[in-house]
């Protein structure tokens, strides 16, 4: 398939892109590099431009004329959601509108959403969501993917010819085994690449937000997936909709979560560096506990993880990490 990939040179998509390369499908990565980088396209062209230039979007796309479009281009920082939320809804919100717009225009019909665990906020009950567990955002960042899950939604039911997959990510992390691609950002925010960042000395020390939470040992509870396992979760999505399948929602995690200790006592153990470790209030905008109900995306994508194991995915992380300047 040709398949149109908005952020293809960030974190994710680089995964996805390189995946998609392996299955031998045909790639277009458009990307702003506002976060991407170039050498994280190992598969495909890449066009160098914004999804806020819906002339240039529309271009590019008539041009192409994709089978599908995979859409991860977007600002991901749940805190800096909460201080600037108008740049969420721009970035995430309005030219996820300009790209189902110029997807309807150039005729193309399938689109996989990036959307995040973020759009369930506290979940009630037990921490495992499922997808039908009701939207209640906390932070304008999962409010920004969430608007866009109900266009999604409305447009799908509106267009016959219009259909998507959206995943909701829980904590994505680590990187590709061969140590080609994985995260790179000026100021990492994640607990995984904050934590190994630590170790490495680049930052001075790891501050844990919140011992109070209503969780085993009072830190919060993630469900943290290796990013491979998610890139093929695209692949699976790609596949149901080339044979017909109807628009549909999916959780990506495994079914069980880590508490910021655990994952802290993980990351010393593989780096082998007691590196300084502060308790400190909650940061906004954090839900006490997130995992993924899991059993719809191995049922109807048959979806099997491969690398269901903190230590994997932190060891995994950290070669990436020890690569980077
Ligand atoms: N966290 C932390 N210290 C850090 C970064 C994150 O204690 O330096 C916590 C954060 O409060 C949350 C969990 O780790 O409970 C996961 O946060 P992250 O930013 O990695 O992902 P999020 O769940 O916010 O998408």
């Amino acid at each position: 398939m040709k398949v149109f990939v908005t952020g293809g040179a960030g974190y994710i998509g680089s995964h996805v892109v390189k995946a998609l390369g392996e299955k031998g499908h045909d790639v277009l990565v458009y990307d702003n590099l506002s976060t991407g980088n170039e050498w994280a396209v190992l598969h495909g062209r890449l066009v160098v431009a914004d999804l806020a230039d819906k002339l240039t979007l529309a271009r590019v796309l008539d041009e192409y004329r994709p089978d599908a479009v995979m859409h991860f281009a977007a600002s991901i920082v749940v805190h800096e959601s909460v201080q600037s939320p108008v740049k969420y809804y721009l970035n995430n919100t309005a030219c996820t509108l300009n790209l189902i717009e110029a997807m309807l225009e150039t005729g193309t019909g399938r689109l996989i959403f990036s959307s995040t665990a973020a759009v369930y906020g506290i979940a009630e009950g037990s921490p495992i969501v499922q997808e039908s567990a009701p939207l209640n955002p906390i932070n304008p960042y999962g409010t920004s993917k969430m608007m866009n899950e109900l266009v999604l939604r409305d447009t799908s039911a509106a267009y016959n010819d219009f259909r998507y997959v959206s995943l909701r990510y829980f904590n994505v992390a680590g990187a590709n085994r061969e140590g080609r691609i994985g995260q790179v950002y000026k100021n990492a925010t994640h607990l995984i690449t904050r934590a190994l960042k630590t170790a490495k000395g680049e930052l001075g020390g790891l501050e844990i937000y919140g011992t109070d939470y209503p969780t085993s040992d009072g830190t919060c509870i993630r469900d943290y997936i290796h990013v491979e396992d998610l890139a093929n979760a695209h692949i699976a999505a790609l596949d149901y909709l080339g044979a017909g399948g109807e628009s549909n929602v999916f959780n990506c995690g495994y079914g069980h979560g880590s508490s910021v200790r655990e994952v802290v006592a993980q990351a010393k153990k593989i780096t082998g560096i007691d590196f300084n470790v502060s308790e400190c209030g909650r940061r906004e905008g954090d839900p006490p506990a997130l995992v993924a109900g899991n059993e719809k995306i191995k049922s109807v994508l048959r979806w099997t993880p491969l690398y269901d194991d903190l230590g994997y995915i932190i060891k995994t992380a950290w070669d990436w990490e020890k690569k980077l300047a």
